[in-house]
C-alpha cells in the first residue's frame, strides 16, 4: 500500500492564504491531495489559487468568514459539491488573537476569539463528519498552540480556545474511531507568520522567546506543515488523539 502519498485524497484546509495554512495547502497538494481552502480576502485568495494552478497543484477555494455560522455551512456545502460528498482530511487552521491582560478584554474581543478559534473548529468537525465518514478514511488535524498546553503570555482567551481544542482532539479521537476518522492536534510555539510578525519585529521580544527555546530560534511554517501532512498520511494510521508540540523544545524546558 502507498504509505507516503496522499494521491487520490481530498482535503479542506481553513485559512490557506497566509502563514501555516498556506504551507499546509502546499504540503498536502505536493503529496497529491486535492485541496479546498478559504479565507476572508477575495483578492488574496484569487492570487494564491492562480499561483498554485501555475505550480500544477490541485487547489480550489472560496471566500468564507469562519466566525459566521451560516458561512461555515455554505463552505461545507461547497466542499461537498467539489469533492462528491467525500472528504479525507480536515485541517482546522484558521485562528486569531488579541493580546490583552485578562481584565481588559471586551465582550466583543471574547466573542471574536471564541468564534474564530473554537466555535468554527468545533462546528466544522460536526458538519464535515458525514463527508469524512463517507470517504472511508478520515483525518482531522487541529492547529492548536503551546498556549493551550502551558501558560504563555499571549492572552487567556486564546489559551482557553486552544486548551479546549486539545480536549476536543481526545474526545473526537475516541468518539469517531469507529468511523475510521483519526483526530490529532499540532501545537506550535512562535512561527514566522503574519499573525505574529509585529511581535517578531521587536528584538527584545524575540530574545526572550529564543532564551526559552532549546533550539534557540523561532520556527518556520514549513516546520509545522510537515507534521500536519505526516499525520494525514496512511503512514500515521495508528496515531490518534495526540497533541504534538512543534516548539523547538520549549514545553519540555523546565529551567535551562
Ligand atoms: P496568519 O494570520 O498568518 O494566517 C491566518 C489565515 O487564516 C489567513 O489565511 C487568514 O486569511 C485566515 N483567517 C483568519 N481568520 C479567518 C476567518 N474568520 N475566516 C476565514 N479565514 C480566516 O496566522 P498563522 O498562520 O500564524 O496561524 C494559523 C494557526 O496557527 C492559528 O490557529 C494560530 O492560532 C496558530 N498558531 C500560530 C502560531 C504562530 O506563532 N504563528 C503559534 C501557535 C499557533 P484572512 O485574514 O484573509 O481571512
Amino acid at each position: 500500500a502507498a504509505r507516503w502519498t496522499l494521491q487520490g485524497t481530498t482535503a479542506l484546509v481553513t485559512g490557506g492564504t497566509r502563514g501555516i495554512g498556506h504551507s499546509v495547502v502546499e504540503e498536502l497538494a505536493r503529496l497529491g491531495a486535492s485541496v479546498y481552502t478559504c479565507s476572508r480576502k477575495e483578492d488574496e485568495l484569487a492570487q494564491c489559487l492562480s499561483k498554485w494552478a501555475a505550480l500544477g497543484f490541485r487547489v480550489t477555494g472560496s471566500v468564507c468568514d469562519l466566525s459566521v455560522r451560516e458561512q461555515r455551512e455554505r463552505l461545507i456545502r461547497d466542499v461537498s459539491a467539489a469533492f462528491d460528498g467525500k472528504l479525507n482530511i480536515l485541517v482546522n487552521n484558521a485562528g486569531t488573537n488579541v493580546r490583552n491582560p485578562t481584565v481588559d478584554y471586551s465582550a466583543e474581543e471574547f466573542s471574536l476569539i471564541m468564534a474564530t478559534n473554537l466555535d468554527s473548529a468545533y462546528h466544522l468537525c460536526q458538519i464535515a463528519h458525514p463527508l469524512l465518514k463517507a470517504s472511508g478514511v478520515g483525518s482531522i488535524v487541529f492547529i492548536s498552540s503551546v498556549g493551550g498546553v502551558v501558560a504563555i503570555n499571549t492572552g487567556s482567551i486564546y489559551a482557553a480556545t486552544k486548551g479546549a481544542i486539545n480536549q476536543i482532539t481526545k474526545n473526537l479521537a475516541c468518539e469517531w474511531a469507529k468511523d475510521n476518522i483519526r483526530v490529532n492536534a499540532v501545537a506550535p510555539w512562535y512561527i514566522k507568520t503574519s499573525m505574529v510578525e509585529h511581535l517578531l519585529a521587536d528584538k527584545d521580544f524575540v530574545q526572550r522567546i529564543v532564551d526559552r527555546t532549546p533550539l534557540g530560534r523561532v520556527g518556520e511554517p514549513e516546520e509545522v506543515s510537515s507534521l500536519v501532512a505526516y499525520l494525514c498520511l496512511p503512514a500515521a494510521s495508528f496515531i490518534t488523539g495526540q497533541i504534538i508540540s512543534v516548539d523547538g523544545g520549549m514545553t519540555v524546558n523546565g529551567a535551562f
